[in-house]
């Protein structure tokens, strides 16, 4: 049952005079929150991202007109949702928030789209999820605002169209290709998430460290942020594990010799990979000669979910040129089997 959380206004923001009411299906949201920037300027890189989004938001605060429906797309943990939701605090507006997967037939869809506030937000995450009939239902509401109920059953039947409040759709994916064309057109802004640089992930760790009274060095930020993937979720967790990992054996403060052991002792090598990546590459190489083979066959070896590789794992060996994809299959790179013997070597000896 979605749960609903009234967000109040903060006092030193004049222009949102509008509560910010949180639609949130139990799970939807991390405990991530205590980290997650909550105004769109707290939000560290991805700056041709925000510029554009600025000036949609901007353009809209002045026609007095919903925003256009916007898309962002992809991995986990680069920001989709934190950009989701800070949208609708800009606006000032309300923000319902939705999951794809949970969306399995149009009554499921009806009661955000009627209780849609005039420019809110409705965020649907993992919209890919979301079974067909759904998303045809979903086409007028974007386009005209406007729902088809049919009433009845039978000759009786009859469909009466329902007229709602001009509001903002915005979706988020992982996997942008399983959208249906005409559902992806009806997004008048599309934005694709970039892994993050080191610079930008070093920012957020030393903001983040600051957020969690952490004393951290300049040069473990930066460590940690070469081991992060590209991603600030990991970032954020890596922090934790390193903060936690201080406080337990060093004075509480994180040098880069502490932020190195903590790291260590969860097996993060180099690259930023744990042993979930390892584990894939491993298994390409040994078990089926570096490939090629089909995502299918590694996750039945591995005993985890195909999507969980597809969504978690691969983007960031793809990015990093240790995986090539083609129609055959993954396969491993030089780079794959240089980085497995080299970490091989580093964990089989005691720290
Ligand atoms: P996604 O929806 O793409 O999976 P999230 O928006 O949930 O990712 O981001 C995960 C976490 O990473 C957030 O809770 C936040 O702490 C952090 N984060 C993401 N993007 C940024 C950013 N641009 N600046 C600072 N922190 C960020």
């Amino acid at each position: 049952m979605p749960r609903e959380t009234i967000i109040r206004p903060e006092d030193d923001s004049p222009e949102m005079d509008v509560p910010l009411r949180l639609n949130i299906p139990d799970g939807a949201l991390d405990d991530d929150s205590a980290l997650r920037p909550s105004r769109i300027d707290d939000m560290i890189g991805q700056r041709d991202v925000y510029e554009r989004i600025l000036i949609a938001i901007d353009a809209t605060k002045k026609r007095r007109e919903p925003l256009g429906h916007i898309l962002f797309d992809g991995p986990p943990g680069l920001g989709k949702t934190t950009f989701a939701t800070c949208i609708p605090r800009e606006l000032g507006t309300s923000c319902q928030i939705a999951s794809g997967a949970t969306l399995k037939a149009p009554k499921d869809l009806i009661p955000y789209l009627t209780n849609a506030e005039e420019r809110s937000v409705l965020f649907i995450d993992e919209i890919h999820r979301m079974q067909k009939a759904v998303e045809e239902f979903l086409y007028p509401a974007m386009e005209d605002f406007r729902i088809d109920l049919v009433i009845g059953e039978g000759n009786g039947a009859r469909t009466i169209n329902m007229q709602l409040r001009p509001f903002t759709v915005i979706g988020a994916t992982t996997r942008a290709g399983l959208l249906s064309a005409p559902l992806r057109d009806r997004f008048q802004m599309r934005e694709h998430l970039e892994f993050y640089p080191v610079d930008d992930l070093a920012a957020i760790i030393t903001r983040n460290a600051a957020k969690l009274r952490v004393k951290i060095d300049e040069t473990a930020a930066y460590e940690i942020a070469r081991r992060s993937r590209g991603t600030p979720r990991i970032a954020n967790n890596r922090l934790r594990w390193v903060r936690d990992y201080a406080v337990s054996r060093a004075n509480g403060e994180v040098s880069l010799q502490v932020a190195l052991k903590a790291m260590r002792m969860q097996e993060i090598d180099a690259l930023g990979l744990d042993r979930q990546d390892r584990k894939y590459l491993d298994v390409i190489a040994r078990v089926f000669g570096g490939g090629p083979v089909g995502v299918e066959a590694v996750a039945h070896t591995m005993n985890v979910a195909p999507d969980t590789l597809v969504d978690e794992v691969e983007p960031f060996l793809l990015r990093s040129e240790l995986i090539v994809r083609s129609p055959r299959g993954r396969k491993l790179t030089i780079l794959a089997l240089e980085h497995l013997a080299e970490t091989e070597r580093l964990f089989s000896k005691p720290s």
